[in-house]
C-alpha cells in the first residue's frame, strides 16, 4: 500500500506533540496504513518540531516510513493527501478580534495558495487553529481549484466534551448515546445540542427528565450547566491544568479524519462543513452541524427540526461566523 502524506502544520506546539505519535501508530488512518508525516513549523518552531522527528524516529514506527521538517508550505503541502492545519497566531493580550484575524489571514491565505498548487488531488484539510471556521473560510478562499468541500475546521472536540457531559449526567456509558450534535461557531456561541439524541434508544430528552425530576428541570440543566460546560471547557482545562487542552484536541483531530476516511455509517458526528444553506446557515461560511462521512467527504445530516430555543442559538453563533467573515472581507483577504 502506497503511503498516505500527512501534514501536520504548527508541529512543533503541544498539539502538534499529541498528534504526531498516534497518527505514526496507525492510530488515524488504520493498523495497516503506512504514512509519510510533512512538518510545517514558522522559523522559530523548528527546533521543537526536530526534537519531535527524533523522538519518532527513536519509536521505530513500523507504518511511519519517513519525517520531513520545513517552515515553507510549498515544501510541506508537496503531494500532501490530509494537512492538519493545527498552527495558529493565538490571541495576544489587548489584540482586536480584527488584528487576529489579520496576522491568521497571513498564515492561512499561503498556505491555502500553496495547499492549491502542491497538494495531492485528493486532498482533505481540517483546520484546528483558532479561530478555526474562519481560518477554512480563509485557507478554502485562497484555494480556488480545491473544492471547498474538502476543507473543514474541527467542532469534534466540542462533540465528544458534549458526549462525555451528557454520558456523566446521565450515568450512562459514551458508546449508549447516539445522535449529540455540535452547530456553529467553534466558540462560546456554539450550540451543543441533544435534542435529537439518544441514550440505549431512548430520547436523552426523555432520561434527563426522569433523572433530574421533570422536562423544566431538564431543560434548565441543559440552558444553565451543559451548554455553558460544554462551550467554557476549554477555559475550564486552562484555568485547572495551567495551559491549553492538547492531548483532547490532538485526539479529536484524529478522530475526525479517521472518521472522514473510514465513514461513519449512519453514525453522526460533528464538524465545520462548508454551508449550501443548509439550515438556513449562509452559503459559503464554515458552520458546525451534525454530519456524516460516506469515506470521501462529510455531509449536513438535514431534515431536522430546531426547536426555537435551537433555532435562536444557531443564529447567534452563525451571526458571529458572519461578522467574521466580513471582517475579513473588509481587510481584503477573501
Ligand atoms: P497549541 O498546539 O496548543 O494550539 C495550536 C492551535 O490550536 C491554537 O490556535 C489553538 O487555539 C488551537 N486549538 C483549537 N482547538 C483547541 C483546543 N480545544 N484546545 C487547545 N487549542 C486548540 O499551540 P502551541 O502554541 O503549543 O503551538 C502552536 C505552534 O504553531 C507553535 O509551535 C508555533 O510555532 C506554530 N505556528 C506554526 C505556523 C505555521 O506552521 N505556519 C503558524 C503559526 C504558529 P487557541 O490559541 O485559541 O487555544
Amino acid at each position: 500500500m502506497d503511503a498516505t502524506t500527512v501534514t501536520v502544520t504548527g508541529a512543533g506546539g503541544q498539539i502538534g506533540y499529541a498528534l504526531l505519535f498516534r497518527i505514526a501508530a496507525g492510530a488515524m488512518l488504520g493498523p495497516d496504513h503506512p504514512v509519510r508525516l510533512r512538518l510545517l513549523e514558522i522559523p522559530q518552531g523548528l527546533k521543537s518540531a526536530e526534537g519531535a522527528a527524533l523522538e519518532l524516529q527513536d519509536c521505530a514506527f513500523p507504518l511511519l516510513t519517513d519525517v520531513e521538517i520545513t517552515d515553507d508550505p510549498r515544501v510541506a503541502f508537496d503531494g500532501a493527501n490530509i494537512a492538519m492545519l493545527v498552527g495558529a497566531r493565538p490571541r495576544g493580550a489587548g489584540m482586536e478580534r480584527a488584528d487576529l484575524l489579520a496576522a491568521n489571514a497571513g498564515i492561512f491565505g499561503p498556505q491555502g495558495a500553496a495547499l492549491n498548487e502542491v497538494a495531492a488531488a485528493d486532498i482533505r484539510v481540517v483546520v484546528v487553529g483558532n479561530p478555526a471556521n474562519t481560518n477554512a473560510l480563509i485557507a478554502a478562499a485562497a484555494a480556488p481549484d480545491i473544492p471547498g468541500e474538502r476543507f473543514a475546521a474541527l467542532t469534534r472536540l466540542d462533540h465528544d466534551r458534549a458526549l462525555a457531559q451528557l454520558a456523566a449526567a446521565l450515568e450512562a456509558p459514551v458508546a449508549s448515546l447516539r445522535g449529540v450534535a455540535i452547530w456553529g461557531n467553534h466558540s462560546a456561541t456554539q450550540f451543543p445540542d441533544v435534542a435529537h439524541a439518544s441514550v440505549e434508544g431512548r430520547p436523552v430528552l426523555d432520561a434527563l427528565a426522569e433523572k433530574l425530576g421533570g422536562a423544566d428541570a431538564a431543560a434548565s440543566w441543559l440552558d444553565d450547566v451543559f451548554v455553558p460546560r460544554v462551550a467554557g471547557r476549554g477555559a475550564e482545562i486552562i484555568s485547572v491544568r495551567g495551559s491549553s487542552s492538547a492531548a483532547s484536541a490532538a485526539n479529536a483531530a484524529i478522530s475526525h479524519v479517521h472518521d472522514l476516511v473510514h465513514g461513519t455509517a449512519n453514525e453522526w458526528t460533528s464538524a465545520a462543513v462548508l454551508s449550501h444553506g443548509e439550515y438556513g446557515v449562509p452559503a459559503g461560511l464554515y458552520s458546525s452541524a451534525p454530519v456524516t462521512s460516506d469515506g470521501t467527504a462529510f455531509r449536513v445530516v438535514e431534515g431536522l427540526d430546531l426547536d426555537a430555543r435551537g433555532r435562536a442559538r444557531l443564529d447567534v453563533s452563525v451571526a458571529e461566523l458572519v461578522a467574521e467573515r466580513d471582517a475579513v472581507r473588509a481587510l481584503g483577504v477573501i
